[in-house]
């Protein structure tokens, strides 16, 4: 009988189920998208029974499709929305309160009282003090969803982020696990230890026994409840999604990068067994635990990347498809001296800025429609390049080669012009669906489904290479003028 691996993709705004053969060939797919739930400006919940029901109707729907049973499904593997909070009752599986979503901004005043202790925060965390992370959002259920804190300490409640309530929930509530890439996300974890922090917990005043038991990312969890799929697959891989993507692009080594070009921009550099301390704004965070050993990783993030590209085609109208982006902008030689800096929400790594705001440089009377979509996706390219250079900071070394996925990868121009401008190597494999493919791979190694990771690397193939080509003065000039350029946008509204 044929073997596949099932890979649950649990997104900020839909669930999906990808079904894999061994060479990464998409056998099944389905996808639904849930509610968005904005209770109050700048709150974003999820209702985790949606997010539950959405996420094995399509898993029960890819299946189908294929005409496929649980006897053909060798592993489970999860990847998932990361930082996202649930607090369930252990013994009805009743949420107590919606999922408070990655995006939501209510913990500020929280985050903002643990900015004495960020060092401490930092050194264990790998992380910030900051309202993205799941502890203060959990601090705020017990603080407000009445009697939670008194059950949690009875041992009556459960705490858990995405990927631990579906295994809860696929294992009839027998097991409660978080691996170890996402409990690195609630700076409750001590990512040097690889234990929940006490310190952490009781500045939250989180009782410790709600917290889920930290596992490796590949590793048989346990198997799901006979009526989900009629019988038993073996639940063996989970990772947070921007992990799962570096996994899935095969960067298993020391050294290895990866970006995702998505409405955001996600970078992360494998740093091998050793957590780094970022000087500049970056994060440090477990990219996986696997065999016994911890990978860690340095992660930087830009809000506005194909977010930038949606903005050119439905605020400014200068196109209907993303797509078109590339044609236009390849239809003049160059950008005449225009920057644009995307800062429509602030400004992310390196530099940190909330206020700053987006802006555009050196306009003139010439200046055309072509002009600006060219500097746009520039702009992306720009802001990679300060990731990358921020991961050469504070690692003492030079990356070479990148391999790119997300939606705006595909765009050959932007990406020619990357490699022009970090002076780097870049690989765009056939499947851009790196984030439920590393899914499907730690699932699939911990069952024997792949002999290894050299295996997986013989099973990518290389869709199109992007080699540098631009000289190192010209390169500098333009890097100068996009530093200026953010400068300016940053003086503008000091
Ligand atoms: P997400 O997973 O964050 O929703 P995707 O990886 O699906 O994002 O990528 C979608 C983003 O990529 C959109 O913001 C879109 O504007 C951008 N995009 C898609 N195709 C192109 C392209 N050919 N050139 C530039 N940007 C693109």
């Amino acid at each position: 009988m044929k073997q596949y691996i099932m890979a649950l993709d649990q997104g900020t705004t839909s669930s999906r189920t990808i079904i894999y053969d061994k060479l990464g060939n998409i056998i099944s797919v389905a996808q639904k998208e849930f509610t968005q739930i904005f209770p109050k400006e700048g709150w974003v919940e999820h209702d985790p029974m949606e997010i539950w029901a959405t996420q094995m109707g399509t898993a029960q729907e890819a299946l189908l499709n294929a005409g496929l049973t649980y006897k053909n499904i060798a592993a489970i593997g999860i990847t998932n929305q990361r930082e996202t909070t649930v607090v369930w009752d252990k013994e009805t599986g009743e949420p107590v309160y919606n999922a408070i979503v990655w995006q939501c901004r209510r913990t500020a005043d929280y985050a903002a009282r643990l900015k004495p202790h960020e060092d401490m925060i930092r050194s264990k965390t790998g992380l910030l003090a900051d309202p993205y992370f799941s502890g203060t959002k959990l601090a705020w259920i017990l603080d407000n969803v009445p009697g939670t804190r008194e059950r949690a300490r009875k041992g009556e409640l459960l705490f858990g982020t995405i990927e631990c309530w579906l295994i809860w929930r696929m294992t009839g509530g027998r097991i409660h696990v978080s691996d170890y890439s996402n409990a690195c996300r609630t700076m409750l974890f001590d990512i040097n230890t690889l234990k929940w922090d006490e310190e952490l917990c009781g500045l939250l005043d989180i009782p410790m026994c709600m917290l889920p038991e930290p596992v490796e990312c590949s590793a048989h969890y346990g198997d799901t409840i006979q009526e989900l799929f009629g019988g038993p697959i073996p639940i063996t891989g989970s990772a947070g999604d921007q992990q799962a993507a570096l996994f899935g692009e095969a960067c298993f080594s020391d050294g290895d990068v990866k970006s995702t070009y998505g409405t955001g921009n996600f970078l992360l550099l494998n740093t091998g067994e050793k957590p780094v301390a970022s000087k500049n704004g970056l994060l440090t965070t477990i990219a996986w635990g696997l065999n016994g050993k911890v990978n860690y990783a340095l992660e930087g993030s830009v809000f506005v990347c194909g977010a930038a590209v949606q903005w050119l085609r439905d605020q400014m109208k200068f196109f209907r498809d993303a797509a078109e982006s590339e044609s236009i902008a390849a239809s003049v030689d160059d950008t005449a001296g225009v920057y644009v800096v995307p800062a429509f929400a602030g400004l992310g790594a390196p530099y940190w800025d909330p206020d700053a705001r987006g802006a555009m440089f050196g306009i003139t009377r010439g200046t055309t429609r072509e002009h600006i979509v060219r500097a746009t996706l520039q702009s992306l390219a720009y802001q990679n390049e300060d990731l990358l250079s921020a991961m050469e900071a504070d690692t003492g070394r030079q990356i070479s080669s990148l391999k790119v996925d997300g939606g705006a990868a595909l765009n050959d121009l932007l990406m020619q012009f990357q490699a022009d401008l970090s002076d780097v190597e870049i690989v765009r494999y056939e499947s851009i669906e790196s984030t439920s493919l590393g899914a499907a791979y730690l699932a699939g190694l911990a069952v024997g489904y792949y002999d290894g990771l050299a295996d997986i690397v013989a099973s990518k193939k290389i869709a199109k290479t992007f080699r540098p080509s631009l000289g190192e003065k010209e390169r500098k000039e333009k890097l100068a003028g996009w530093h200026r350029a953010v400068k300016a946008a940053i003086a503008y509204h000091e």
